[in-house]
């Protein structure tokens, strides 16, 4: 079977990542406890059901430096974590990890993401893409799909999407839901 080809990343300056929407803070629907929520610019999944196509855009959005967002963050008080939602957080995997990994240092904050790929999808493609997997907490991984649309599942919109709790710095699977 040919190797899975590395998603094709958003082209951003150094230090910088391309948002989608306003940093969001005390959100209680994207992860466990009190979060910040950022969103991304970018997504090749094309999720037919897609409650945001606006984010799919590779060329839309705000271009904001990584400083200017930790420094936003620091702002907001008594949040336990942060999660990347999208559009899609693993084709800025670079500016992902390097939030991540600031939060997590800076702050003490667990962090979790939205994925439209799978896990053994991210594992394969390699490269920064598993990096920015393992630096994580928690992954919510696959796209929507419509059909095993089902409200009743935490933090997620379809059946074939699974919470994985991660080992940090490895990105071993402790937990699925
Ligand atoms: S991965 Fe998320 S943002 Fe991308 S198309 Fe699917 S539902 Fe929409």
């Amino acid at each position: 079977m040919p190797a899975i080809k590395l998603a094709k990343q958003v082209e951003v300056p150094e230090g910088m990542i391309l948002l989608s929407g306003p940093l969001e803070h005390d959100n209680i629907v994207n992860g466990d406890g009190l979060r910040a929520v950022l969103w991304t610019q970018g997504c090749p999944n094309h999720c037919l059901g897609c409650q945001n196509p606006e984010t799919w855009d590779y060329n839309a959005g705000m271009l904001v430096s990584i400083d200017e967002i930790i420094e936003r963050l620091s702002k907001f008080k008594g949040q336990t974590g942060l999660t990347f939602c999208g559009g899609e957080p693993f084709v800025q995997a670079r500016a992902c990890r390097e939030i991540s990994e600031r939060v997590r240092k800076e702050f003490g904050w667990d962090v979790w993401s939205f994925s439209g790929f799978t896990y053994e999808m991210i594992k394969e493609f390699g490269g920064e893409p598993w990096e920015f997997l393992k630096s994580l907490d928690a992954l919510i991984d696959g796209p929507f799909i419509l059909k095993q649309r089902d409200l009743s599942l935490r933090f997620r919109g379809s059946k074939n999407q699974r919470l994985l709790k991660l080992e940090y710095g490895s990105g071993r699977i402790l937990n699925i839901e």
